[in-house]
């Protein structure tokens, strides 16, 4: 059953360029439909989260993150009678506007463009749907609904938020110079996000090599207590030479995640009853962790960041990756003429660049780094 507060396509505040409606699909289902189809969407199979994609052909690329996020977000929507198209959408969309090489590639372009007004990758993500994508012969842009792009703004300064209030009046930039919420949907959207990188960032690391089930077992007793809880139901487990212990624990870490934010959050709603989602835009957040899980998530978190993002195999490249965006940067704004000629155009060059290279694939990013350096980056 839909609740009183989730976003009502019928009642969206619609696009910035009005548009007739596509029936049977709703406008979010139409959002999902174009986010799909779009370029920087396929990019996301060949972009990277923490190991770049030489390294290893199971790692998590940014497509499957999204796919986990996109299916973690649906099934918490339709427990909450939220809107699942809408979660989905912006899911799906939520990293179209990230950088080659992970975090490294994102920090390195930020740095790059500290003195032509930086680079944040939810800024860029709305810059794609809004700008980047050439699809449609009337507008740039996949012109998505207002919900959409609000969830796909997750984080904003305070300075861009400016920016986009002046040139959207009351548009996605707003809620950040008033302090409120985005809609309940992009909440549970990003609160997916989360549960889906810990548990996959798990998977991976263990897979690497470079995290040990010891280290999850003595810094994180949720995980150390549903390893055991595993095993206890099937004890031939422990005898397993593979992962299905692992994958046993992983399941059980994301299915008491999802349980718990159902649970907290259809309490937080039935106590508030928000009448509206504009209500439950003006806060207090519902859509969140109990105070025990949310402290098990941020144990779990630290021990990803200490023991598997700050190892010294994934910082050494980490270090080449931020040294790839920082020469094509330099190279790019000294000889534009080497970028798509679209971009070499631009008036403003600084953010041409950027744009550019965030829209890479670690595979385009690296040969472009070989073809104009003549150096070999990861070897
Ligand atoms: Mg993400």
């Amino acid at each position: 059953m839909r609740a009183a507060c989730a976003s009502d396509p019928v009642r969206s505040r619609g696009r910035r360029r009005p548009q007739p409606p596509a029936p049977p699909r709703t406008e979010f289902q139409r959002d999902r439909d174009r986010i799909v189809h779009s370029t920087a969407f396929r990019r996301l199979v060949y972009k990277t989260q923490v190991f770049i994609n030489h390294e290893g052909d199971l790692f998590r690329t940014r497509l499957t993150h999204s796919l986990e996020v996109a299916q973690l977000g649906r099934s918490m929507a339709r427990a909450l009678g939220l809107d699942e198209d809408l979660v989905e959408a912006i899911a799906l969309a939520h990293d179209l506007g990230h950088t080659p090489f992970g975090h490294a590639g994102q920090d390195a372009l930020h740095a790059c463009m500290a003195s032509h007004g930086g680079f944040e990758h939810n800024l860029q993500s709305l810059r794609v749907v809004d700008r980047l994508e050439q699809r449609y012969a009337d507008f740039d842009g996949l012109n998505l609904t207002f919900e959409t792009r609000e969830g796909i703004l997750k984080r904003c300064s305070r300075a861009r938020a400016e920016a986009l209030e002046a040139r959207e009046p009351g548009g996605v930039g707003r809620r950040f110079l008033d302090g409120t919420l985005p809609s309940l949907e992009a909440q549970l959207a990003n609160l997916a996000d989360e549960i889906a990188y810990n548990a996959h960032d798990v998977d991976d690391g263990v897979r690497s090599g470079l995290l040990s089930l010891e280290v999850l077992r003595d810094e994180v007793p949720l995980f150390a207590q549903l390893h055991d809880a595993a095993a206890r139901g099937h004890p031939a487990l422990a005898q397993d030479t593979g992962r299905r212990w692992l994958y046993e624990t992983i399941r059980r870490l994301i299915t008491a995640q999802i349980d718990d934010v159902v649970a907290t959050t259809a309490a937080l709603i039935a106590e508030r009853a928000p009448p509206d989602a504009d209500t439950a835009r003006r806060g207090p957040a519902l859509v969140r962790f109990s105070p025990p899980m949310r402290e098990a998530a941020t144990q779990l978190k630290r021990t990803l960041f200490r023991a598997l993002y700050r190892h010294p195999q994934v910082m050494h490249t980490t270090a080449r990756a931020a040294a790839v965006v920082h020469d094509l940067f330099q190279a790019y704004l000294a000889h534009p003429e080497e970028m798509r000629p679209d971009f070499a155009d631009a008036p403003n060059r600084p953010r041409a660049v950027a744009d550019y290279i965030a829209g890479m694939t670690d595979r385009f990013a690296t040969r472009e780094h070989h073809r104009l350096t003549g150096r070999h980056a990861f070897e």
